[in-house]
């Protein structure tokens, strides 16, 4: 499962920042640096190659990504903000604070970047060099940090180069970033949240909002005395059909997620989708959400999901798979 790329390292300027937005329109990974570590970017509107960067950082788990953009208009194009949102982004865009809000309409970030939520964690770094690609690619690109899974943050190109090279493209070397402090992530749905401390102080937040900003407690989505609007805080995506794991059989009325070239027989076609047909554990992590989606929608009794292997992203996409089993409140 491991890629065998050759990966480029280029001097940060005018012909890296190029080859990075070259890189990034074909569906490639490039590390760069940004102001809290070096992040690893993929097109966020390019579900495959979402999974493949899952697939490079050894992820076993499909945790939602940052969208980075180089502005505020262009985040305004992905994501809904309020008031708030705004003059919070007025204040301390470019910088290290992170904000999830509601997807806009039509956003073009792929489900497997936000982990099939409804909302966006959205991002515009300082760092001229992240700054400079984003501006050059023109796209929204999710960015965590790039190392392997369990690693420690990079905080140079030789340490990227040390985890990542054969797996990746192209990295651009910007020389050291300044200590792996990461974004403040602060969500903005209903009332303010602090969901991550980081770079950016929480006083200076809540000076610009003028509110205190709350700490959610761990798991506030399961037994919120006060609950917020339906899924705010939901930490995984889940269809409001029953998922059935591990289908060998197909039950009447049940939909069907397959995986690999001999589906379960019986289904209707119309209430039929393929992870991959190949067995491809790439392309099965990019159409998850997608398809589960779209599953959901078929008015079926349940969506019988047939096994993927637990190797590589199948692990990741077992993990999301039994989430999604979980009834939703
Ligand atoms: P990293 O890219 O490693 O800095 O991590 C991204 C962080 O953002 C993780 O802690 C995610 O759980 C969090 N995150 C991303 N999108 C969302 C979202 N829609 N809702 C809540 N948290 C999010
Ligand atoms: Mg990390």
């Amino acid at each position: 499962m491991t890629p065998n790329l050759t990966t480029d390292l280029h001097p940060a300027g005018h012909d890296a920042t190029q080859a990075a937005a070259r890189v990034l329109a074909g569906g490639g990974l490039v590390a760069f640096p940004t102001e809290t570590v070096y992040g690893l970017g993929a097109d966020a509107t390019d579900a495959r190659a979402v999974a493949r960067l899952y697939a490079a950082k050894g992820r076993p788990a499909f945790n939602p990504l940052i969208a980075h953009v180089g502005d505020l208009d262009a985040a305004r194009r992905i994501a809904r903000f309020d008031e708030r949102s705004l003059r919070l982004a007025e204040a301390f865009w470019p910088g290290p604070l992170t904000l999830v809000l509601p997807k806009a309409a039509g956003c073009p970030v792929s489900d497997l970047a936000t982990a099939g939520l409804d909302t966006l964690a959205v991002r515009v770094p300082a760092h001229p060099v992240a700054q400079a690609i984003l501006r050059a690619f023109g796209k929204p690109v999710v960015a965590p940090s790039a190392n392997i899974s369990g690693h420690v943050s990079p905080t140079t190109a030789a340490h990227v180069q040390g985890d990542l090279a054969g797996r990746i493209d192209l990295i651009v070397d910007g020389g050291p970033v300044s200590v792996g402090v990461e974004s403040t992530i602060v969500a903005c749905l209903a009332t303010p949240l602090l969901l991550r401390p980081g770079g950016l102080p929480r006083a200076d937040i809540e000076r610009v909002l003028g509110t205190k900003l709350t700490r959610p407690a761990q798991d506030v989505a399961a037994d919120a005395p006060q609950p917020l609007a339906p899924g705010m805080l939901a930490s995984h995506y889940a269809p409001r059909t029953p998922v059935r794991l591990d289908a060998r059989d197909l039950r009447p009325g049940e939909a069907l997620l397959a995986f690999g070239p001999c589906p379960l027989a019986g289904a209707d076609a119309a209430r039929t989708l393929n992870l991959s047909t190949t067995g491809d554990l790439v392309e099965a992590a990019a159409n998850l959400f997608g398809h589960l989606r779209h599953l959901d929608t078929a008015g079926a009794s349940a969506i019988a999901v047939m096994a993927v292997p637990d190797e590589g992203l199948g692990e990741a996409i077992n993990d999301r798979l039994r989430r999604a089993a979980i009834p939703q409140h």
